[in-house]
């Protein structure tokens, strides 16, 4: 038997019903703040995930499901959703409108790791990107946004916040990180020793203890930032305390590109093992222009499906439309017609098969349908059908011109 790719599951039964859910009330939650839905293509050219998300990063250098198509172009299942909505709002001139642009997404990612829990090789991401505005308060929105969409979605979480920066303030805390680094060199894990040269900030956040012990004692980047940066990061916190939103700031929060700027913000939730990190995002406002637009600012954030599927409880949906019977089977033609009108305005369900009426009647509670409508010869005789109300506990036999 042919079986589905390792850390590639089906989604069906309960996990689609909360997925869909999940789906459903994010769009509408980034709707009402003034999203818009873009959807991308998950095949792109592989230089797009080697210009935006980095070589260096793992994503890129180890994780990417790449390969030559028959046009022998170099192409990559994507492995994050920002780049290809970035490419297309390049790629429809939207930079150059200058207008303010935001967009939600949700979709299939692909990532060749090895599986565990939390960790899938497909899997599903929401995410929103908002382009063209400078404002911390949009910031602000986004972060307000995402705890909305947890909120309605009853998950538990806690905001970790930092700052990263810009091109004025971060190169010079980065030279101050490198010869900090470099006299720790010798007491720090290997991967963190390549880093110093490849992508020294990404050593902040370096999952080995022992590291971690090492680099409490290195700068940080939220006491080296510049006016302008320092400004907005304190607004950032007191908006977000005026709002009643707890957040901690966790100084060695990093994203590790450069395009990556001031803003950095991570959702967690307590319950689901290491892996407890279920949004991530921030500014970006040197991306557009990395990729070849014109410079635009933005920020956005995603959100992993998968991993807050086990957080979601589905509530019991109320009983609801039509079961339809018969009791013989020479009646099913006129049954179908009368139950396929009813489903111009409700949920039908039709029992082909001639059962009892209180087979009916069970089957109809199985379906949770609110009507069980039961047609038998003595009701097509007279024109009638025998409806019963499940929930109000109601039965009636009404004629068929006016059901
Ligand atoms: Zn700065
Ligand atoms: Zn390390």
């Amino acid at each position: 038997m042919v079986q589905s790719l390792r850390g590639m599951n089906d989604l069906l039964g309960e996990s689609s019903d909360k997925f869909s859910y999940i789906v459903k009330t994010a769009s509408k939650v980034a709707e009402r703040y003034g999203y818009s839905y873009i959807e991308t293509p998950l095949l792109e050219e592989t230089a797009l995930f080697k210009r935006s998300v980095g070589e260096s990063s793992d994503i890129v250098g180890k994780e990417m499901y790449q390969f030559i198509d028959k046009g022998q172009n170099d192409v990559c299942l994507r492995p994050e959703g920002t780049a290809g909505v970035v490419r297309s709002f390049i790629q429809n001139k939207l930079d150059r409108k200058g207008e303010k642009q935001k967009f939600f997404y949700h979709g299939a990612m692909f990532r060749y790791e090895r599986p565990q829990k939390g960790r899938l090789r497909l899997f599903h991401q929401f995410g929103c990107e908002s382009f063209g505005e400078s404002s911390v308060f949009e910031d602000i929105s986004i972060i307000l946004m995402i705890k909305d969409i947890f909120d309605n979605l009853g998950i538990k979480h806690k905001i970790k916040l930092n700052s990263l920066g810009c091109n004025e303030c971060m190169p010079k805390y980065r030279e101050s990180l490198i010869e900090d680094l470099e006299n720790k060199r010798d007491e720090l894990c290997e991967d963190c020793g390549r880093r110093i040269a490849t992508n020294p900030i990404r050593t902040l956040d370096c999952k080995v203890e022992s590291c971690q012990d090492k680099l409490s004692s290195s700068p940080k980047i939220t006491d080296n930032l510049c006016e302008s940066c320092d400004a907005d990061f304190e607004q950032l916190k007191s908006i977000l305390t005026q709002n009643d939103i707890k957040f901690e700031v966790d100084k060695h929060l990093v994203r590790g590109l450069d395009y990556y700027s001031k803003t950095a913000f991570e959702f967690v939730a307590d319950g689901i093992g290491s892996q407890n990190a279920i949004a991530g995002g921030g500014r970006y406002d040197r991306l557009v222009e990395f990729l070849d637009g014109r410079e635009t600012p933005a920020v956005g954030f995603a959100l992993g499906i998968e991993r807050i599927m086990d957080l979601v409880t589905l509530e019991e949906s109320e009983p609801e439309g039509y079961y339809f019977g018969v009791l013989d089977e020479e009646n099913l033609g006129e049954l179908f017609n009368l139950a396929s009108r009813k489903r111009g305005s409700t949920k039908v369900h039709i029992e082909y098969k001639k059962r009892s009426l209180k087979s009916h009647l069970k089957n109809a509670l199985k379906m949770n349908s609110r009507y069980c409508a039961v047609l038998g010869s003595e009701e097509v005789k007279n024109g009638t059908i025998w409806i019963k109300d499940l929930q109000a506990k109601f039965e009636d036999v009404v004629s068929q011109e006016s059901f």
